[in-house]
């Protein structure tokens, strides 16, 4: 085999010519692989954008590095010259190289190993094991995804969605969209009003919006407005886990309160139960450990008020197990219950529950809308966000979110 296409294969890159490949020190003293090419004829001068053959214009930055995939243990470097052309649509621009997207100083190949790890292990460790910045590994993945995107409809064929807001960084919103017959993430998009919801039914276009039976969502009158608006014909559920949620926060505030009223009252004691009764008092019974139930039999003791908020909490979760007529039932006796426990914070509760009843029994009614598909793209956005990965922006978060649950992810080059 000549030696010019063993290195082609090797590099996973085509339309090249290559000129030589040299040993040289690297950044902190380990050896690197620099091999020189350049885009053959038929690829050389082309706008990056069009695809066009273009008037060289001038040298732009002289010789320009691509980091390529590693040669073994070495790093590996492309290098060529990347002269700039004049385009009569997109201006003076670095022409195309065949061996990388544009915009980028790394070859296709590493960039779809990249994305590839990325979406396979923590993102920390597929930067340190690429050698790059976490930083760049986003942009990566950011051009990856966008290429991806530009390659497939994710809104073809869309039944049952679910529509949800979540907080990336402060007073700063994502909304995110998932389907819930394939669990993946849709489209998303930074921003948090009518106008966002608005910019995906656009997006979706009026015919598929046409066939859209389901959509869940939270509580937010505002995003069911653009949905009677845009789909008027599909069903608007609650996302089960925004309204056990209410719950939990209307409880927590009840456990606040009377903490500071115990300790305004001189009972210290009884008050740091109540500090310590907060994951008691918060998760699953199912789940809770040995010390914790019996915390929470001290609050049923001490606490009455407390306790009952627990139990209506714990209630609450029953009537989205039960589902269907069983689930009406007990959403009735929840919110008869609530009505008249005389804790304010519930009290509140029981009126939201009440106005927002006829969604709640959209939910309990289907099936199919299956709550833990939205619950798992909002789990896994608020993973991203609290790993202190530090997204430079909207725009990152939502292209490593695609990737991991958009089901964008690149195939392995060379596999
Ligand atoms: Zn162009």
């Amino acid at each position: 085999m000549r030696r010019s296409k063993l290195w082609k294969k090797l590099l996973d890159v085509e339309h090249v010519v290559l000129e030589d490949e040299v040993l040289e020190a690297g950044p902190g003293g380990a050896e690197i692989l620099v091999i020189r090419l350049r885009p053959d004829k038929r690829h050389w001068l082309r706008c990056p954008l069009c695809g066009c053959g273009r008037p060289y214009r001038d040298d732009g930055e002289g010789r320009r590095r691509w980091r390529a995939l590693d040669m073994a243990v070495m790093a590996c470097y492309l290098e060529a010259d990347a002269p700039r052309v004049a385009c009569p649509r997109h201006g003076v621009i670095v022409a195309a190289v065949p061996w990388a997207r544009h915009d980028s100083r790394y070859t296709c190949a590493f960039e779809e190993y990249a994305a590839w790890l990325a979406a396979a292990m923590p993102a920390k460790k597929a930067a340190r094991l690429l050698r790059i910045t976490w930083r760049s590994l986003q942009s990566i993945v950011g051009r990856v995804v966008a290429e991806l995107a530009g390659r497939t409809d994710r809104l073809a064929g869309l039944r049952r969605i679910g529509i949800d807001e979540i907080c990336w960084r402060q007073d700063e919103y994502l909304m995110a969209v998932t389907d819930h017959d394939t669990g993946r993430m849709v489209w998303a998009a930074e921003g948090r009003c009518q106008d966002t919801v608005r910019a995906f039914f656009t997006a979706l276009g009026p015919e598929r919006a046409k066939q859209l039976t389901h959509v869940s969502a939270d509580g937010a009158e505002w995003i069911h407005d653009v949905i009677r608006e845009r789909a008027p014909q599909a069903a608007i559920c609650l996302d089960p886990f925004h309204v056990v949620k209410w719950a939990g926060d209307a409880l927590d505030e009840l456990r606040r309160r009377l903490a500071t009223e115990l300790r305004a009252a001189g009972k210290d004691d009884q008050a740091a139960t109540l500090g310590s009764g907060m994951w008691a008092l918060r998760k699953k019974p199912e789940k809770l450990t040995g010390t914790q139930r019996t915390t929470l039999a001290q609050i049923a003791a001490d606490n009455k008020h407390l306790y009952k908020g627990y139990l209506m909490k714990e209630q609450l979760r029953a009537v989205f197990a039960a589902r269907g007529a069983p689930g009406r039932v007990l959403l009735a006796g929840l919110i008869s219950w609530a009505q008249r426990c005389r804790i304010p914070e519930f009290e509140k509760l029981a009126r939201t529950l009440k106005r927002l009843r006829p969604l709640i029994w959209n939910t309990l009614d289907d099936y199919g809308v299956s709550n833990a598909r939205s619950e798992a793209t909002n789990t896994h956005l608020r993973k991203l966000i609290n790993r202190a990965y530090g997204f430079r922006s909207a725009g990152a978060l939502i292209a490593m979110a695609t990737l991991t649950r958009g089901g964008l992810c690149p195939e392995l080059p060379g596999r």
